[in-house]
């Protein structure tokens, strides 16, 4: 059998390479994603190319490598390769659905407590020498209630931990029925856009990237929240409106929100994107809340199993075509 050329042009867990077989030859380089035109050359003669969520693997990209098999896409969150090209082109992409859904829904609990808590503001109040406890009168979890945008796989994980918080539940998911196992199971409630938007004390997204999904959260649904409500966003970005966002926080119309993910990553404030640095109730993170050690073992590990896979001629464990459909866009009619 031939030797089998894999480029990788963003980080992984670098030990899960030694469990590449020897006829693998590998390019590895966490920066490739960066230039563009060596990625080009690199890719002309791979048979395998796998990516996080920073290289853009569009049509331009797959043309140039007429020997590609397959993607590798290390995480979940599709939206920088362009499945439908992929596909036509005979190129089977493969992902890690389930590798750091755990990582998280973690990272959604913690984001709501320290919103609750200001835990970000005291922490760097008290560091600085400072006691002054009254301003930092937090609020509990526990009696709130939480809507859940998105009940897939991670949004169902994190219904599990805030119930066992003591919150209440309400969803919103075109997906998923009344008796669906995740919504029973759960004591989720089924509600329409706008109720969830009007009753939640706390909003966390959990739904793919999409044409459909692109801007999903406005300014309308920033306006339809309680003055008090927080916004999580673990999802993409490109969800939301983030010139509504910062504006609903200027005006003080929500509580305050936590941004994991950013439509261009990194941002550029002021400039190309908002500056959320100047808001004490917003916590900002770079895009950590899939990525834990555990997280990355297994991430590298289901994708690189499953390249040699395709590779070798065999059927992916975890192929995305699947992700190929889209939605409709009910969240914008069923609302009222
Ligand atoms: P999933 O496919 O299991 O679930 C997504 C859910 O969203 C589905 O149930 C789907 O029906 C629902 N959905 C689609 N369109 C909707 C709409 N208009 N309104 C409401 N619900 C809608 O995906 P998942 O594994 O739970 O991951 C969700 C997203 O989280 C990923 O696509 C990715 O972008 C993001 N993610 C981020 C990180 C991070 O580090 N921040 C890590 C992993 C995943």
């Amino acid at each position: 059998m031939a030797t089998a050329r894999i480029v990788i042009s963003e980080f992984l867990w670098e030990e899960g390479l030694a469990e590449l077989n020897h006829r693998t030859q590998v390019t590895y380089d966490r920066t490739l994603h960066g230039d563009r035109a060596r990625l080009r050359r690199e890719v002309a003669t791979a048979k395998a190319l796998i990516v996080r969520n920073q290289t853009i693997v569009d049509d331009e990209l797959l043309r140039l490598g007429p020997e590609l098999r397959v993607v590798g896409r290390l995480g979940v969150g599709l939206d920088n390769i362009d499945l439908r090209a992929a596909y036509d082109r005979g190129i089977e992409v493969v992902y890690a659905p389930e590798a750091n859904a755990v990582s998280v829904a973690e990272y959604t609990i913690g984001a709501a407590i320290a919103l609750c808590r200001k835990l970000v503001q005291a922490h760097l109040h008290a560091a600085a020498g400072g006691w002054d406890r009254l301003r930092f009168r937090g609020l509990e979890l526990t009696g709130k209630i939480a809507g859940i945008i998105g009940l897939g796989r991670i949004g169902e994980l994190v219904a599990r931990r805030l119930r066992a918080f003591g919150l209440r539940l309400l969803a919103f998911d075109p997906r998923i029925a009344e008796a669906d196992l995740s919504v029973v199971e759960n004591g989720i409630r089924l509600v329409s856009w706008k109720d969830l938007f009007a009753q939640s004390d706390l909003i966390t997204l959990h739904v793919p990237l999409t044409p459909e999904t692109a801007n999903l959260v406005g300014r309308t649904e920033l306006g339809w929240m309680k003055p008090t409500a927080f916004l999580i966003n673990t999802s993409r970005g490109g969800v939301l409106d983030e010139e509504a966002l910062h504006e609903a926080l200027t005006e003080q119309r929500i509580g305050g929100a936590a941004l994991d993910v950013r439509r261009h990553e990194p941002p550029s404030p002021p400039a190309a994107d908002p500056d959320f640095s100047r808001f004490d109730n917003v916590l900002l993170t770079p895009h950590i809340a899939g990525l834990t050690e555990e997280a990355d073992v297994k991430v590298t590990r289901t994708v690189l199993r499953d390249v040699q896979r395709v590779l070798r001629g065999d059927a992916p464990r975890f192929p995305a075509s699947g992700e190929l459909l889209t939605f409709p866009r009910p969240a914008k009619t069923n609302g009222g």
